[in-house]
């Protein structure tokens, strides 16, 4: 016996989605739960597989169980697939575990011929629906089955319209349809070399094979690729028997969301069209009626659709996404699913079903995807400032983006890969844009109301978009949109916002993020539930206090290396760097060290009451210096020019000097603590200026935690030797301003050595930072910034490292070396804290690892402070789980 390949709708359940897929599984639910659903059945996802294992051939037994499943459809709605008097149609749909709206193909009204055709228009009374009904089939069945090309069919379409002089589809009358159906089966001949199948099996073999074809189309594999959806899971085949959208003016389709996808408010969000069918809505041929206006055209509907959109969300327990069809006053539901939606309403969304008592804290923490977040961290448009709009569309996905405006989705991924910032306009987009949306700052299309294409993927990708600007002209042939009378070429800088709907010409500034209500309401269930502290990178007051108001417990890395950039401390910094003798370095640290204190004093005080770290000098000194090559153009001008004697001197020392301490490999050279070293007087002053700050702000009152990390540290005795310059410089201090003020001192674990010893290390550190950037670099010996240019995308698309593992930790390799540093390093010294400064502080998997070892706390750049906070709490819900 062959496995079971097929299910009828009510033989399933949602939680059978990896058979079923998504679509698939919820139909059966839907059934099952007594809503109006037209009868059909899934034929299983791993039927999909075993066609692509077997070389493209439909596995044995399957059609066998069609036959079946089709009868019991034919006994549910009282007609047969095939009959002249009274067929059956149905539609072909693809369905994967994970929504790819629009990815793959779906045909509708199938099993229509000549005959069946007559049939419909004589049981129906109504010829002019038979006809489109046909014609539409031919259409999509000759697009997604024979691969006839989309617009050959509009371009018949539109000489009827033409023909008979009227704008939209719905008022070709059923002879001009008759003619459009002749001409699409001309065409077909014409481009394939045969007839267009006729008989109704034979068309739904064909679409199945089509649908499993279309798992691998090119839109579907780069959507997966984008969405980390596997490629081996295959997809299911809903063949389910048609109603009816375009049987006349009491007759219709939609879709809605139960909250508004932008905003996660509680408010039915959705739009329909009456006398259509199917993809009308989304594709943005008419632009569709908002669903209120529904209540006015039919009462009664409109009630029943609301109720059975709340049962639903009662039902899933989430914001659903649904799809319906009235036919002849009848309601049917067709699809319903988890909606996508922006940041900022995932988030309403989960805090008020939290609110509602629908859903716990911890689902609703689970249920925000923290890479998501990033969008709502970002610069958004200056509301005050004064901008020239130049028209209005809906505004479909929230943000603003500028760029210069492209026609073309190549073409935008071509500027895009260049670094240049385009907005991809259209008229509409389809899926074969995504690649275009994807490398583009916003989109902006004339047509589409708020469910198109444009708007459900801009949205899920968090990128800006207006939609159906209907004042904007499109013209390929000459790449222009002109916009009331104004012409503007491709290229021209525009802005939109798709919170509004403006658009606007030129730039337009930028302004910092707020956290809504609700997100702070979110991030304050997260800071119950998370163990792991949560600190911020910062190297200066104004970054300190943004990771402050964005909940940061701290400073995890205060690099000093950036205060000594400063224009104006440069040569100061040079003069030290330079100095040949102690008392000569000496006097260049004495002028150093106010201006240190000054910028220790300003972090300290921000963080007051929490613990700052700052990281003693790190980089090689070198990288104060002039650039070679500079030197010796310079050097050789003054000597063609001859006069200048002095200067040609200084130039030559100071060549030979930088010269001298060029490295072979900066990366593994003079740096980190082998200049407190070689140097100690140096991190000797940058000791004193901290604890000088100290001692001020103890003076005034100020609560303070200075932490001493002292970097690249191999050996204990680099640590211990260190230690005890800071210890001194902290004994001096406190004697010279009579006040006490305590502080830790501790080392970053950024080399195997200090990992593999981590309980020598310990027991002269009070805390330990994993330097994860460095560890990266120096346990898998790649230089970060010729592996990212070189090689690592070679390992990356071969499967040798699944991820980047200098944005995503290596569990496996770094990992390891993680969790024996914690474990070494507690048993040495149990009070150690332990935490990580890397930019893996602000990824969420490897926030997830951290909390898995045991870590104190995660350090991250303060924008990404709300996304640690609750990829911690994530990660303690999901331990707690286990
Ligand atoms: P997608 O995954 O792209 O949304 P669907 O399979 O949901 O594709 O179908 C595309 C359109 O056709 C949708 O608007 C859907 O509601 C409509 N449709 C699908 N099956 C039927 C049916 N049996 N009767 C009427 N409309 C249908
Ligand atoms: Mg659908
Ligand atoms: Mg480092």
């Amino acid at each position: 016996m062959s496995k079971k390949f097929v299910y009828l709708f009510r033989e399933g359940q949602a939680s059978m989605r990896d058979l079923l897929g998504g679509k698939g599984a919820n139909l059966a639910e839907m059934t099952n739960i007594g809503l109006p659903v037209p009868p059909g059945f899934t034929i299983t996802t791993e039927a999909c597989n075993d066609y692509y294992a077997l070389g493209r051939n439909l596995p044995e037994g399957l059609w066998e169980q069609i036959g079946p499943a089709l009868g019991d459809i034919e006994k549910a709605t009282g007609k047969k697939f095939g009959d002249k008097d009274n067929p059956l149609l149905v539609s072909v749909r693809s369905g994967a575990k994970f929504s790819m709206p629009g990815m793959m193909d779906t045909i509708l009204n199938l099993g229509l011929n000549d005959e069946t055709v007559e049939g419909l228009a004589a049981s129906t009374q109504n010829a002019r629906f038979a006809y489109d009904s046909y014609r539409r089939f031919i259409q999509m069945f000759g697009d997604v089955v024979l691969e006839v090309e989309h617009h050959e069919f509009e371009r018949i379409l539109e000489e009827a319209k033409e023909k008979q002089n009227v704008n939209y589809d719905s008022e070709l009358t059923a002879e001009s349809l008759k003619g459009v159906v002749e001409g699409y089966k001309r065409l077909i001949q014409r481009r394939t070399g045969s007839p267009f199948p006729l008989d109704p099996m034979k068309q739904l073999e064909q679409a199945i094979l089509a649908v499993f074809r279309s798992w691998n189309n090119d839109r579907a594999i780069v959507y997966r690729r984008i969405n980390s959806i596997p490629d081996n899971i295959g997809t299911a085949v809903n063949v389910q028997s048609m109603v009816f959208g375009n049987m006349g003016n009491d007759s219709g389709t939609g879709v809605a969301f139960t909250r508004n996808p932008s905003t996660g408010e509680r408010v039915l969000y959705g739009e329909y069209l009456m006398n259509a069918q199917g993809e009308d809505v989304v594709a943005g041929i008419r632009t569709p009626q908002p669903i209120k206006s529904l209540e006015d055209e039919n009462k009664a509907i409109y009630a029943q659709f609301v109720e059975t959109s709340n049962s639903l969300e009662a039902h899933y327990r989430d914001m659903q996404d649904i799809e319906f069809t009235i036919e002849r006053g009848r309601l049917y539901i067709l699809q319903t699913r988890n909606g996508k939606r922006t940041a900022p309403a995932a988030i309403r969304v989960a805090v008020e079903l939290c609110r509602e008592g629908v859903i716990s804290k911890e689902e609703a923490i689970a249920r925000i995807e923290p890479g998501q977040l990033d969008q709502l961290l970002h610069r958004r448009m200056d509301s005050e400032a004064k901008l020239e709009v130049i028209a209005k569309g809906l505004p479909a996905s929230p943000g603003a983006a500028s760029g210069k405006i492209v026609f073309d989705a190549d073409e935008a991924e071509r500027l895009g890969h260049t670094g240049e910032r385009v907005l991809l306009v259209r008229t509409e987009t389809t899926p074969d844009d995504i690649h275009g949306i994807l490398a583009a700052q916003g989109i902006l299309t004339s047509r589409g109301g708020m469910t198109s294409h444009a708007a459900v993927v801009a949205r899920h990708m968090g990128k800006p978009a207006v939609c159906g600007c209907e004042a904007l002209r499109i013209d390929y042939a000459h790449n222009t949109v002109t916009i009331d009378g104004v012409t503007y070429p491709e290229g021209t800088l525009f802005s939109i916002d798709g919170t509004t709907g403006r658009v606007i010409k030129g730039a337009v500034p930028m302004i910092d993020p707020e956290l809504s209500e609700e997100f702070k309401e979110l991030l304050g269930w997260a800071d119950e539930i998370r163990t792991l502290k949560v600190l911020a990178n910062a190297d200066n007051p104004r970054d300190a206090q943004k990771a402050r108001d964005f909940g940061a417990q701290g400073i995890g890395l205060c690099r000093t290396e950036h205060m000594f950039m400063d224009p104006a401390r440069i040569p100061i910094v040079q003069e030290m760097i330079l100095a040949q003798t102690l008392p000569e370095r000496e006097v260049a640290l004495a002028k150093l060290l106010p201006m240190q204190e000054e910028d220790f004093y300003g972090i300290l005080k921000v963080m007051a009451g929490f613990p700052v770290t700052i990281r003693l000098l790190d980089p090689p000194l070198h990288e104060f210096l002039p650039n070679v090559e500079e030197l010796v153009v310079d050097i050789t001008k003054l000597k063609l020019q001859g006069d200048r004697e002095e200067e040609l001197n200084e130039k030559e020392v100071l060549l030979r000097k930088v010269r001298a301490l060029s490295e072979m490999n900066p990366m593994l050279g003079h740096r980190g603590c082998r200049l407190g070293i070689t140097f100690p007087e140096i991190y000797a002053m940058q000791a004193r200026a901290i604890f000088q700050a100290s001692a001020r702000l103890v003076k005034e009152g100020c609560e303070i935690h200075p932490e001493v990390m002292i970097p690249l540290v191999i050996h204990v005795k680099e640590l211990a030797k260190l230690r005890k310059v800071t210890e001194e410089a902290a004994q001096t201090v406190m004697a010279e301003q009579g006040v006490t003020f305590s502080y830790t001192i501790g080392t970053m674990i950024e080399v195997p050595r200090a990992a593999l010893t981590a309980d020598e290390v310990a027991t002269a550190a009070d805390f330990f930072s994993f330097g994860t950037n460095d560890l990266t670099q120096t346990t898998l010996g790649f230089s970060r910034d010729d592996a990212e240019g070189k090689f690592l995308p070679a390992y990356l698309e071969q499967n040798i490292l699944e991820h980047n593992p200098f944005a995503v930790l290596d569990r496996i390799g770094v990992g390891k070396l993680m969790k024996m540093g914690v474990q070494l390093g507690r048993e040495a010294n149990p009070g150690l804290k332990v935490g990580i400064c890397g930019e893996h502080g602000g990824d969420p998997s490897s926030i997830e690892f951290c909390h898995q070892i045991g870590l104190n706390y995660v350090s991250c750049s303060p924008f990404r402070v709300p996304i640690a906070c609750l990829a911690a709490a994530q990660a303690a819900v999901s331990s707690k789980g286990q």
